[in-house]
């Protein structure tokens, strides 16, 4: 069988399909007979729930280590919690309702207590006691944990990916994603393209084919569900001539970024964490042009501290060893949501309270990251870049903040490296501030997904307008060509970091405007390096 999809990213895959199963949980109200029974089912689902929290705890010990895995065990602790319990268990007794439902309420009810109190350790428990109820109520519905459940490689196909869940999968179970929903522009499609495996979405895909064996055919968008034999020889020589080109594409590597007339620019990578740095380092990237550090945000359960930050960032620098290291601030909000952010719903969250605008109405939060990036920059090339910036005053503001950061790291004696600071240029509002910003930073780097979203007023998250989404628009083009122009004559260098800078058919075109920088996934370095190879501006 042929489902037509859209393609997120290139690639072949096979091997079996698995349907990510996600927690809808609706939870309704029943009246139940036997109240005792019912406790009974809610005492051995919350052993089962503390179980599989045992379990995720000795993985996260391995993986991510101590100071991450810690939530872990909060979470069965407060599981064991007797007011919750109580709460629980009364309330199955006294009003003769389904374990689900009292879960439910109670999670509800201890969550909001925990958001309204004075304390920020407290507030941030109103995220784990959702989430443990949350928990508890999949058990009892039966529902499978939402993570790959098999132990070989896979195709995952869901109906969604948010940001956040698709960087707690474990990657070395992904062939490729599949979705029925979701946009070619959004985070997770960025993630596909940086894990370099092939995705599609808008693929009407049927339960049952779980388990089946499947193609995704990532240059055409196509799904094959139980294909027939000479569909696979047909894929098993494709996927033989991709690796083919990709190791053609392998002789690239140590040679210059450079045209035929000579001109040279740098090629960075774009990473979301630290586990991306191997493959920039063996596509042979000279620097990282853009570190998503929400990443970092996403991938944990409370807000990171300033030594697991800290750690993090010397991390990628020491292991860069003297490359560039440009990390982004904080840009949470839009499609990337953090629970325990507490941020409100909104109507318009891409044009909403996010990125640098959280940054600096909360700058405790900013503070600790600026601390944990100039201590990390001490080990190495750090530079910092602000996003979503619509203002000089904003970056006048940042700039002060950054001062107060820097003379509290001296007065404690902390020392840190120069940094360059730069910032994005997504809004149409920057572009427009060109000329000012230009004198007032050391560099633009212009991320052209948010760019093209706010430019031509398509949301990059709903589906529906990817065929109007378009980052060819002259007035995309026109945007960074006139941030190159203001850049340079402000005294900035410029880069493209958004998914635009990997198009190889705009490589000459972005070189003629002379940008100084692109920064791409990992998996697009040595094919754009072989598109600016290819140009010769002087004809
Ligand atoms: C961009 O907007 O182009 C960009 C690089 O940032 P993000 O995709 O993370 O919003
Ligand atoms: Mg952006």
């Amino acid at each position: 069988m042929k489902i037509e999809g859209k393609s997120v990213f290139g690639g072949v895959a096979m091997g079996r399909l698995s349907i990510y199963k996600k927690n809808d949980q609706v939870v309704k109200r029943t009246k139940i007979d036997d109240a005792a029974a019912e406790i009974k089912r809610y005492e051995e689902a919350t052993q089962k729930a503390k179980a599989q929290l045992a379990t995720l705890y000795d993985k996260a010990m391995q993986e991510v280590g101590e100071s991450n895995a810690a939530i872990f065990e909060v979470h069965q602790m407060m599981l064991d919690d007797l007011d919750y319990q109580e709460a629980i268990t009364n309330m199955i007794q006294t009003q003769s309702v389904n374990a689900e439902y009292a879960v439910a309420v109670t999670g509800d009810n201890f969550s909001e207590m925990f958001a309204a109190m004075d304390d920020d350790y407290m507030k941030a428990r109103a995220a784990d006691v959702k989430d443990i109820s949350n928990r508890v109520i999949s058990v009892l519905q039966g529902v499978e944990e939402t993570e790959i459940d098999s132990n070989e490689p896979v195709i995952l196909v869901a109906e969604d990916l948010a940001p956040s869940e698709t960087v707690q999968l474990d990657k070395s179970l992904l062939l490729s994603f599949v979705t029925r929903y979701g946009s070619t522009n959004s985070h997770t499609a960025i993630l596909a393209r940086t894990m370099n495996i092939p995705a599609l979405i808008g693929v009407d895909y049927k339960e049952e084919m779980d388990g089946h064996f499947g193609i995704v055919d990532g240059f055409e968008g196509v799904l094959y569900v139980d294909p027939d034999e000479e569909t696979i020889a047909k894929y098993r020589k494709k996927q033989e001539e991709e690796e083919e080109k990709a190791r053609l594409l392998q002789e690239l590597k140590g040679m210059p970024n450079v045209t035929k007339d000579g001109r040279e620019i740098k090629l960075y990578a774009n990473i979301g964490g630290v586990g991306d740095v191997p493959s920039v380092l063996q596509n042979d990237a000279a620097g990282i042009g853009l570190f998503r550090s929400e990443f970092l945000y996403l991938e944990s359960d409370t807000f990171p501290t300033e030594e697991e930050q800290f750690n993090a960032y010397r991390s990628v620098v020491q292991t860069m060893a003297g490359k560039k290291v440009i990390i982004r601030t904080l840009d949470i909000g839009a499609d990337k949501q953090v629970d325990y952010f507490n941020l409100a719903h909104e109507d318009n969250p891409a044009m909403g309270y996010r990125a640098i605008r959280i940054c600096l109405e909360q700058p405790d939060i900013f503070k600790t990251q600026l601390r944990a990036l100039y201590r990390a920059s001490y080990y190495g090339n750090i530079a910092i870049m602000f996003p979503m910036i619509i203002s000089v005053d904003e970056v006048k503001r940042i700039k002060g903040i950054v001062e107060e950061v820097k003379k509290e790291l001296d007065e404690q004696n902390l020392e840190y490296g120069d940094v360059e600071l730069g910032i994005m240029i997504e809004t149409p509002a920057a572009v427009w501030m060109t000329e000012e910003l230009g004198k007032e930073v050391d560099f633009f780097s212009i991320g052209t997904n948010d760019l093209t979203q706010y430019t031509l007023a398509i949301d990059r998250q709903n589906p529906r307008l990817d065929s109007f989404y378009d980052a060819h628009h002259p007035a995309v083009l026109r945007a960074i060509q006139m941030t190159i122009e203001n850049g340079h004559k402000g005294g900035a260098w410029v880069g493209i970091c958004g998914e635009l800078g990997a198009d190889t058919t705009l490589t000459e075109t972005f070189l003629r405007m002379g940008v100084d920088e692109l920064s791409v996934s990992p998996s697009r370095i040595l094919a754009v390096r072989a598109a600016i190879r290819d140009c010769d501006l002087s004809k």
